[in-house]
């Protein structure tokens, strides 16, 4: 393996977040926005539109948290599954939310074209392969179940039709989604960060928020520049947050994930392997998610490589024997990129949306948030425009905490270990 691997994202190569050094505003803005990634942009760009003042901080570059990191999967995951949503919520709640997840893939593909973001959207779809025989049985059961109640486009397939996506022989089936599809992620939000600017909205990054103070009529925001006084205030840290606002840090975990980048191959090789170059996630629970590049000159695959922390020679290392089971034709492949970011997950699993002591928040996308994350900005800059549009089937549900757990995820490392023993034995 190339010892000489870069650390940072594939897809700065093309699209490399850059500071944004807007002037600190003087006079109170309408909307400050903590966060620059995709939530916190959205929101900036639907709010910008609508006349409002809106400064977005990031604390290190716009887009450079999981925004700039992702897999570029476009998709309506949501974690529970439809099944889970009717046991949670009931019959009517469940679809409304899984509607909204639906609503969430269209948003993007409008958001794009109407922003005419070149990001190299592709909506070709997403193969779900399955495992094990058990998992392809839980995954029809919940396909019918989104057949009967929301007749989403997908279809089931056998071993011999999942090779039409991938040709892998490790898998026994799966699922072929046609509405989702995938895009380069860091030319996605440099294109919102730009469209922001457009409509009149500040970036200012790096600059952190260092603290928060209630005032009568809005927030002061402390940073090492200045105070900005705002008089609304919107959260979108996601797998960033801090203590800056502690109701969130202490109800989101954040979890890292990794992906590596293949160097350059050949354009049939990597065709050969997705002939569709249909996006792909696999059904174990220490889950391989894995694509062409847009190029179709690389492949890139993404995990959790290790129960704990690990050098990212030694995070590589595994996610590259996990790539070569899949593929063995990539056993003499060249790795040239491995890098890192932080998802956001919530214990119920879902994503989050609404505002605590007159703060707004969104967040908790469970590492299904590329098109959720704009979708819920979006939302957020409606409720804060008392639109009646801003309203959500999030809304009401509950963002829960635990008496055990202050933001610091000691937990993961042993919840990691049984994800993998029922991986490795089938349960
Ligand atoms: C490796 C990886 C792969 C993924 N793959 C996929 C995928 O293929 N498909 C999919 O749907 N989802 C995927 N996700 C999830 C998806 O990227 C996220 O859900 C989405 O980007 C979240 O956007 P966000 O704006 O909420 O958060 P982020 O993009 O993480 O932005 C949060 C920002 O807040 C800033 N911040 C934090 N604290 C402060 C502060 N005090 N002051 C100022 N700024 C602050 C951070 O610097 C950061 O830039 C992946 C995530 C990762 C990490």
């Amino acid at each position: 393996m190339n010892e000489m691997l870069q650390q940072t994202p594939y897809w700065w190569e093309e699209a490399e977040p850059q500071p944004s050094l807007s002037e600190l505003p003087m006079e109170p803005c309408d909307v400050l926005i903590i966060g620059g990634g995709y939530t916190g942009l959205s929101a900036a760009l639907t709010l910008s539109k609508a006349g409002l003042k809106v400064v977005v901080l990031d604390a290190e570059l716009p887009g450079y948290g999981a925004s700039s990191r992702n897999g570029g999967m476009i998709g309506n995951l949501l974690k529970p599954g439809l099944s889970g949503l009717i046991e949670m919520f009931g019959l009517e709640k469940a679809i409304a939310i899984y509607e909204e997840a639906l609503a969430s893939v269209q948003f993007i593909q409008d958001r794009i074209a109407e922003e005419a973001i070149d990001c190299d959207l592709n909506i070709n779809g997403r193969f779900y392969p399955a495992v094990l025989d058990k998992h392809l049985t839980a995954m029809t059961r919940e396909f019918e179940a989104r057949q009967t109640h929301l007749q989403v486009p997908e279809e089931m397939v056998d071993a011999t039709g999942g090779k039409e996506d991938v040709d892998s022989s490790i898998y026994v089936g799966g699922l072929r989604q046609f509405h989702t599809g995938g895009l380069h992620p860091a030319k996605y939000a440099k294109g919102l960060a730009a469209a922001v600017e457009r409509a009149g909205g500040s970036i200012i990054a790096p600059l952190k928020a260092e603290e928060i103070q209630k005032e009568v009529d809005g927030y002061r925001v402390r940073t090492v520049k200045g105070d900005i006084r705002c008089r609304q205030l919107v959260i979108a840290t996601n797998g960033y947050s801090s203590d800056l606002f502690p109701f969130v840090q202490k109800r989101v975990i954040p979890i890292g994930s990794t992906i590596i980048a293949t160097a350059e191959l050949s354009e049939n090789l990597v065709a050969s392997l997705f002939p569709t170059k249909r996006m792909i996630t696999d059904t174990r629970k220490m889950l391989s998610y894995y694509r062409p590049s847009p190029d179709g000159r690389r492949v890139l695959l993404g995990g959790r490589p290790t129960v704990f922390q690990a050098s990212p020679a030694d995070q590589a290392r595994a996610l590259g024997k996990r790539l070569t089971e899949i593929f063995p034709q990539l056993k003499t492949a060249e790795l040239s990129h491995v890098w890192s970011g932080k998802v956001a997950y919530s214990f119920n699993f879902l994503p989050t949306i609404g505002s605590h002591d007159g703060i707004y928040y969104a967040m908790g996308y469970c590492g299904s948030g590329v098109a959720m994350s704009g979708y819920m900005g979006h939302k957020i800059a409606l409720k804060l425009l008392g639109d009646p549009a801003g309203e959500t089937a999030f809304d009401d549900l509950p963002f829960e905490d635990r008496f055990y757990y202050n933001g610091k995820p000691w937990f993961l490392p042993a919840a990691m270990i049984g994800y993998r023993i029922r991986d490795a034995f089938g349960f």
